[in-house]
């Protein structure tokens, strides 16, 4: 049998391939400068992970705070293609720390790879006097030929995190990712991985990135935007993205998904606009527990962006079935 060992490197940007003009700072610098090329040169360790080639391919090059539907639709159709592959083992994507969590879900749920796809990021620019970014590309090209594991990951500071939990919770600290009550899924110690209470996870049923290869052109994506609930909230935001013809809406609603009286009136103006509203929560810790007689559906305990990207994916697909039925 031959074993598949080889690792795609897709670069997108971020801090890690961030440079400053003042030597060794943390902060101040300029996100996406260096060339995912580069950054592999940088680590000559990265020869010594697995025996297997090393494909690079730059498919962005921006701070993901400024991420875009087109980019994701990019990243996923040449990550859909590259599982394709059998001799592909693992896919490493260097990306932001701002809003990869949101390209985690996106990429989990249009891809559901059996094969893992990782997504490596760091908190220092490449010019910092001790740069993060060298060790967790280390780490995540370690993971991404590890036999046991699969899905959309994160790898920072050691550490191992899953799509749907992970979280970016700190803006300056190198531990910037969190999974909340569930904790990592698991570790890199020394180029080994270790799962947490020794558990492996269990592959997720790949649909060989089905979705991610009939999703439409990103300018004819839904718009979908978030709205928070909060002291003294309105229905103003609402009813002029209702006015403007929003498709759906996210709310980060307070507790237990609960929603301000005024921003609530104008939610239920907006559902009978025909905009699709959900509920999400602002607290980062726990799930709310919907109540039966609901006004508005939950987002089955997503934070606000991620319920974001899957009412989004909804949407389409509701589009989609539309198309089929006509
Ligand atoms: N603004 C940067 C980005 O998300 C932050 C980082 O990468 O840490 O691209």
């Amino acid at each position: 049998m031959v074993v598949a060992k080889k690792i795609v490197l897709l670069g997108t940007g971020g801090t890690i391939a961030g440079t400053s003009s003042v030597a060794g700072a943390n902060t101040g610098y300029t996100a996406g400068q260096i060339g995912v090329d580069q950054l592999i040169a940088a680590i000559p360790q990265l020869k010594d992970v697995g025996a297997g080639e090393l494909v690079a391919e730059q498919i962005a090059q921006i701070d993901s705070k400024d991420m875009t539907h087109s980019i994701w639709l990019r990243l996923a159709r040449r990550c859909a293609q590259y599982m394709a592959d059998p001799d592909v083992r693992g896919i490493v994507i260097t990306h932001g720390t701002d809003t990869l969590e949101e390209t985690a879900w996106f990429l989990q749920q249009v891809l559901h790879p059996a094969k893992p796809i990782v997504l490596c990021s760091a908190m220092r620019p490449a010019t910092a006097l001790a740069p993060d970014g060298p060790q967790n590309l280390l780490d995540s090209v370690i993971v991404a030929h590890e036999p046991t594991a699969s899905g959309v990951l994160c790898v920072a500071a050691g550490e191992i995190h899953g799509a749907r939990e992970v979280s970016k919770v700190h803006p300056l600290r190198l531990h910037a990712f969190s999974s909340g009550e569930v904790g990592p899924m698991g570790w890199v110690e020394d180029g080994r991985v270790r799962w947490a209470r020794d558990r492996v996870p269990l592959a997720p049923v790949d649909t060989t990135g089905a979705l991610a290869r009939t999703l439409p052109e990103s300018d004819e994506w839904p718009e979908v935007e978030i709205v928070v609930s909060h002291a003294g909230a309105g229905g103003a935001v609402v009813r002029a993205l209702v006015a403007q013809g929003v498709d759906g809406i996210v709310v980060a609603a307070t507790g237990n998904a609960s929603v301000h009286d005024a921003l609530g009136e104008a939610l239920d103006e907006a559902v009978k606009a025909d905009v699709v509203v959900r509920i999400a929560s602002r607290c980062p810790l726990g799930r709310p527990l919907p109540a039966a007689d609901a006004r508005w559906p939950d987002a089955g305990g997503l934070n606000p962006m991620k319920a974001r990207v899957s009412l989004l994916l909804d949407l389409i697909d509701g589009d989609r079935q539309e198309q089929v039925e006509d």
